[in-house]
């Protein structure tokens, strides 16, 4: 590990970032194909998915967490990732690697990661409404201002990346907050 600090939205939890031993960039198409529930953005290459309530991203040389509840959970978390990306390189022959986005994600899925307050401050009604329209491309990412508000930061990279893996550019500047 290392950075850990509290988790902005709820100081309780952690967030931290990891350093891989190894670069696992080659891994990552194999990890997709058996990760039934994570996003691949292959342009990153990145791969984000939730272990139970915890936010996980996978980069070939780094591993970022939010909401781990302690530095323990966080190492029995990362103990978990590695064995797993063990176990899918030695069985790498027997899986054909998966270099796309296996389904996009669906407009509820969009809105789980959304603030939910329905402010409007998009021109929406409500956030179910802007996610209908970011998945559809009538709307942007940065259109929904408060995701932008250090109270969000754990939802805003996790959307980042969604949004990033559904084909639609993230303008750095917007990826480097925080
Ligand atoms: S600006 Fe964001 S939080 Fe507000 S209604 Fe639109 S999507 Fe929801």
């Amino acid at each position: 590990m290392t950075y850990i600090a509290p988790c902005i939205a709820d100081p309780d939890k952690i967030r931290l970032f990891a350093e891989m031993s190894t670069d696992i960039g080659e891994v990552m198409p194999y990890l997709n194909a058996v990760m039934k529930n994570a996003t691949y953005n292959k342009n990153g290459p990145n791969l984000t998915f939730m272990k139970e309530f915890r936010l996980v991203t996978l980069y070939p040389r780094k591993i970022t967490m939010a909401k781990a509840l302690n530095t323990t959970d966080a190492w029995q978390v990362l103990s978990w990732i590695k064995d797993m990306i063990n176990d899918v390189h030695e069985r790498r022959d027997s899986i054909t690697p998966d270099h796309e986005l296996r389904s996009r994600p669906t407009a509820l899925q969009i809105y789980g990661w959304l603030p939910k307050t329905n402010c409007k401050d998009c021109g929406e009604l409500t956030c179910l409404a802007f996610a209908v329209k970011l998945l559809l491309g009538q709307k942007s990412i940065e259109q929904c201002s408060p995701l932008f508000s250090p109270e969000h930061a754990e939802r805003r990279e996790a959307m980042l990346e969604i949004v990033a893996a559904i084909g639609y550019e993230v303008p750095e500047k917007l990826g480097s907050q925080d």
